[in-house]
């Protein structure tokens, strides 16, 4: 006979033999799911994102480093996808955006702005001679 008083109860949990490997469960099913499985095999939620490739880290460093903003939006998915390859990623996005926002604030200071500066006092000399021709 059934004990109807029960609850229906999960497997009680195994003493495990790797301590650090906590049990999962899908978000969308619940149902448990093995760690470090990217997929839930019952209803094939992705559960993380898998480490990046080569040229997937490639393109994040690209992108972190000449479009220095949307390189934040992959820290954000990979810090959140938990292993330590996507982490790193994640992590070398925040330097690299950094780097670029001093590079490009170094670029400005140091050529951009001086050669405005140039062009517009050449401007201004210029006008000052040909107000001077007319004697004014
Ligand atoms: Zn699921």
């Amino acid at each position: 006979m059934l004990n109807q008083n029960q609850p229906m109860q999960p497997l009680a949990p195994q003493p495990a033999a790797t301590p650090e490997i906590i049990p999962e469960t899908c978000p969308v099913c619940h149902r448990p799911v093995a760690p470090g499985e990217y997929f839930c095999p019952n209803c094939g939620h992705e559960l993380h994102l898998k480490p990046p490739s080569a040229l997937q880290q490639a393109w994040v460093y690209f992108v972190s480093l000449f479009l220095p903003p949307f390189g934040l939006w992959y820290t954000w998915r990979y810090l959140k996808a938990g292993d330590k390859k996507s982490k790193t990623v994640g992590i070398m996005t925040i330097i690299l955006t950094i780097v670029s926002v001093i590079v490009s604030v170094w670029l400005w200071q140091a050529l951009i702005q001086p050669f405005i500066a140039n062009y517009t006092n050449q401007q201004n000399q210029l006008l000052n001679q040909q107000l001077n021709q007319f004697g004014l």
